[in-house]
């Protein structure tokens, strides 16, 4: 067990990582991140920080020697240098090279025994027809690495547009696939410790705008409702299978065939942000739990229920507003310019018991 006192290393200093941070220190753990940025939202809560390179494997042992456990935030960093840190990263850097490469990750989901969108990865614009040839339109190619809110993907809707698709993602090596018919988007989300307990979360039911999450709502509708037992084992079975510690989530379209999976995220989630008031025990504060081998908080829910909605750009500049809203949980995360599409913020409300 890692005992309040200690210190926890984050690689990466986003707003995922300032959550944690805060979390951390409420149990009287103390943070260091790790991070390329200076001046990151994480950094300026934490008690340290290291400004490196992700794959600075100097600063990246000089960084584990400081630290009681490490954990990430981030998925895109390199998993070879992360070596060095041992036994001391929770979760192990097999979650995240899986959850990294989207055809590794779709092969593994498919492994563990649940559903994903038909699939193909290619390589080559000949590839790219191939697959939309066999898999029909509509099709979307999702580059393997390096994708986030809905960047390094593009629609086919008609195979003439194949070579513009392909153009668009920068000829990257990329999955193909079919276009999943969805009534509703929800997620799963699962904190796991070394000896398999394991508690997830009500699911929240998810509403994206041009690829970026917008809204999580709890309790989902009931659409999403009779999916979410199978979609809970199917979560169990993946996290099984990583050996995860810490929390993973999985995000699923509500379709008529069932749960689908659509991706994996070996970390706390924008879609458990609503935990933080509206639970028990946060996605943060859980994970924080999970991988200090300490015992699981209560994962009920706090009121009746909750909605986040993200601040997204300019929404932030809304801020005095929302302030003002005394019931409102105002999250702000610091960062500099509000570009058009990043993460800002975010706002909760929490449906009172009745
Ligand atoms: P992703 O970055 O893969 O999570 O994709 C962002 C969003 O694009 C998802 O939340 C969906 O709204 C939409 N999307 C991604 N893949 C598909 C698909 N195969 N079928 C339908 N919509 C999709």
């Amino acid at each position: 067990m890692i005992e309040p006192g200690a210190t926890i290393g984050i690689i990466g200093g986003g707003q995922l990582g300032r959550m944690l941070s805060m979390a951390a220190a409420q149990l009287g753990f103390k943070c260091h991140i790790f991070d390329p940025h200076d001046h990151g939202p994480a950094a300026q809560v934490s008690a340290s920080f290291t400004r490196a390179a992700f794959d600075d494997r100097a600063a990246l042992e000089l960084f584990g020697n400081a630290v009681d456990i490490v954990t990430y935030e981030f998925e895109n960093l390199p998993c070879e240098p992360l070596a060095i840190l041992g036994d001391k990263l929770r979760p192990s850097a097999r979650s995240l090279a899986i959850a990294q490469d989207r055809a590794r990750e779709k092969q593994f989901i498919e492994g563990c025994d649940a559903r994903v969108a038909g699939w193909r990865a290619v390589s080559s614009l000949d590839e790219v027809e191939a697959a939309v040839a066999a898999l029909g339109t509509p099709v979307v190619l999702k580059t393997r690495r390096y994708g986030y809110d809905g960047k390094g993907q593009a629609w086919i809707r008609d195979p003439a547009d194949a070579g513009a698709a392909w153009d668009a993602i920068g000829r990257e090596p990329a999955v193909a696939e079919a276009g999943v018919d969805f009534t509703a988007e929800f997620s799963v989300i699962v904190a796991r410790w070394a000896d398999g307990r394991h508690s997830c979360w009500d699911s929240a039911e998810n509403q994206h705008g041009d690829g970026i999450l917008r809204r999580s709502t709890v309790p989902c509708s009931d659409a999403v409702a009779v999916q979410v037992e199978e979609a809970r084992e199917a979560t169990l079975r993946i996290a099984e299978a990583l050996d995860h510690i810490g929390v993973l989530t999985v995000e699923f379209f509500a379709s008529e065939t069932g749960p689908v999976v659509n991706e994996i995220a070996p970390r706390v989630h924008n879609s458990g942000h609503w935990t933080i008031e509206g639970a028990v025990t946060s996605q943060f504060e859980q994970h924080i739990r999970a991988i200090c081998d300490l015992p699981p908080g209560s994962t009920a829910l706090a009121g009746n229920g909750a909605t986040m909605d993200n601040l997204i750009g300019r929404d932030v500049d809304r801020w005095a507003e929302l302030v003002a809203e005394p019931d409102l949980h105002v999250h702000i995360y610091g960062k500099g310019e509000a570009r058009p599409g990043r993460k800002m913020g975010h706002v909760t409300r929490i449906s009172p018991r009745a």
